[in-house]
């Protein structure tokens, strides 16, 4: 990460480094949220916001601070790691306690395509809709899809389905699937993302 210097901060707000955390305080309103920075289990850092004083005006200026914080991240991750290959999920992990969550680099730009949150123990609709609303801050801020993954419907791993509920770019709805299913559907996103830099295909314009 580096330093909170090039952030470009709306009147009246600064930001403080205090060891991981970013603390964005307002002239008036003292402290009104900030950003936190932690090591996934992969070791790619990531960005979590959270708000002391809710309102919207602190929530967008949260939100825009976190932004900019996630596109130096998105570059030093480019430029220092340029080597780092994806990772593919082979297998959820299960009986995880803690909340862990997983990074998907592109391929080619090593910009992240996609995160999951594994937050296996939740079995309900209702829970898992209560933990998307823990990372509304997260999902409104994020660059890239995020689902959560709560518990899976049976034992074996052959068959099982996970609840599952994608929070970013926009809430849907809490479904069953596959880990195969997500699988299939990263490699999709990993393939088509630096699809969009590319010059459009030439048309046939030399075959009469
Ligand atoms: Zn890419």
């Amino acid at each position: 990460m580096t330093s909170a210097k090039k952030l470009s901060l709306p009147p009246g707000i600064t930001v403080s480094r205090q060891d991981k955390t970013y603390v964005i305080s307002h002239i008036n309103m003292g402290e009104i949220g900030g950003v936190t920075l932690s090591e996934t289990t992969h070791g790619d850092t990531q960005l979590q916001p959270y708000l002391t004083i809710d309102t919207a005006d602190n929530k967008a200026v949260i939100a825009f601070i976190a932004q900019q914080m996630t596109d130096a991240l998105i570059m030093d991750n480019a430029l220092h790691s340029p080597q780092r290959s994806a990772v593919r999920p082979e297998h959820l992990p299960e009986g995880v306690q803690a909340i862990e969550s997983q990074l998907f680099p592109c391929s080619q730009c090593n910009e992240i395509i996609a995160r999951l949150i594994f937050v296996t123990e939740i079995n309900t609709a209702r829970e898992l809709h209560e933990m998307a609303n823990k990372f509304e801050l997260e999902a409104f801020v994020s660059t890239y899809p995020i689902w959560l993954i709560g518990a899976p419907d049976s034992d074996d791993d052959n068959i099982a389905k996970h609840l599952t509920l994608q929070i970013a770019p926009a809430k849907g709805d809490v479904y069953y699937e596959h880990p195969d299913i997500m699988n299939i559907r990263l490699i999709k996103l990993d393939l088509e993302h630096c699809q969009g830099n590319d010059k459009p295909l030439q048309t046939h314009k030399d075959l009469h």
